[in-house]
Formats: C-alpha cells, structure tokens, sequence
C-alpha cells in the first residue's frame, strides 16, 4: 500500500509537469496513508528525478517525519486540509498560470457551468500570508471550506480529492476554468 502510493506520487509528479501545471520544482503533492501519516513529495526536488523512496512519510497532527529528506515546505498546508476534511486523500499545491492570474489580482474564481458541480459557483480567495506560513495554512484550509479548490493570494492553488486521480483532475479543471474566464 505505501509502496504503491509512493510509486503514485512520482507518476503523477511527472503528469504535473507534463501537463504544465507545474515549473521547475515548484508545487507540491501528498496522499494520506492512513489516519496518522500523509506521504508527501520532498522540498525543492525536480520532479522528473523524483524516485519513490524520495516522498516523505510525515504524521500529520505534529508534522514530524523520519530521514534525510525534508518533506514540501508547505506540508503544514497540506496536513491542515487533511485534519479539517475527512473525504480528502489527496492534495496538490501549484502556480499554474492561469489560476494564479487570479491569484495576483487577489480575485475568487467564478466557476463556469461546465464545473459547478464540482466546485458550486465560485472557487474561493484565500488572504495572503507568507509560503509555508501557520497563517497561509490556516487562511487557505478556511478558504477552501468544503470546497475541492481555493486561490492562494499572490501565491497559486490548491486543489483535493477522495485520491490522486479526483485530486489530479481537479487541478486540471481549475485551471482550464480560469483559461475560459480570462479568454
Ligand atoms: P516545496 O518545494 O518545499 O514543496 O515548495 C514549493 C512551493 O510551492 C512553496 O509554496
Ligand atoms: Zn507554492
């Protein structure tokens, strides 16, 4: 089960990247493991490079983990949306583009028909704070409520899911809605 979700986190890195929603080293990917633990990708680490045995396997009540590799700094983030969703088994954490147009000009999303089953009318602006801050945490797990996204101010996006593929698709959909708003 761990293997395998590690062998996951590595794959859908790369669709990141394949699909541009991802540059460089930027962004960030984790699953629950169980009640306890997430699996998240490591801080700063190209994802193409990435190898399973590079997720780090980090408690999600204390954020501690094991080992040389620092898990994604905004783990804090992640762990938080875990602790106030029980239906999340999945988050991802990007600058894609278009989203984070809406991100710079500090705006809600506005959902297009096509996805409001998804994510209902609008796809809320979390207030700005500092990466990896408590704050942007906290600002960014209360903006996405019981929502599947949120907007990061002047920062990007996150999107979650029942698993990495809902999650992955999601992110997906946001950012083909912002395309569709801005153009
Ligand atoms: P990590 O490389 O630590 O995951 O951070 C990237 C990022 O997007 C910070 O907000
Ligand atoms: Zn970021």
């Amino acid at each position: 089960m761990e293997e395998q979700l590690r062998e996951m986190l590595v794959a859908y890195g790369r669709r990141l990247v394949e699909s541009g929603l991802v540059q460089g080293t930027w962004g960030n990917i984790s699953v629950r493991l169980d009640e306890r633990y997430m699996l998240t990708t490591p801080s700063g680490l190209d994802y193409m490079r990435l190898t399973p045995d590079d997720m780090v396997k980090v408690e999600i009540s204390t954020l501690e983990y094991e080992g040389a590799i620092r898990p994604t700094s905004e783990k804090g983030l992640h762990a938080a949306i875990y602790q106030g969703r029980s239906d999340v088994g999945a988050v991802i954490h990007t600058h894609a583009k278009y989203c984070s147009v809406f991100a710079a000009a500090r705006k809600d999303m506005p959902v297009l028909d096509d996805f409001r089953s998804i994510f209902g009318d609008v796809i809320r602006l979390a207030p700005y704070a500092l990466a990896g801050s408590k704050a942007l945490m906290k600002n960014t797990a209360a903006a996405l409520g019981d929502n599947f996204g949120a907007i990061m101010a002047s920062h990007g996006m996150v999107a979650c899911g029942r698993d990495l593929e809902e999650a992955f698709e999601n992110c997906v959909r946001m950012e083909e809605n912002g395309r569709r708003q801005l153009l």
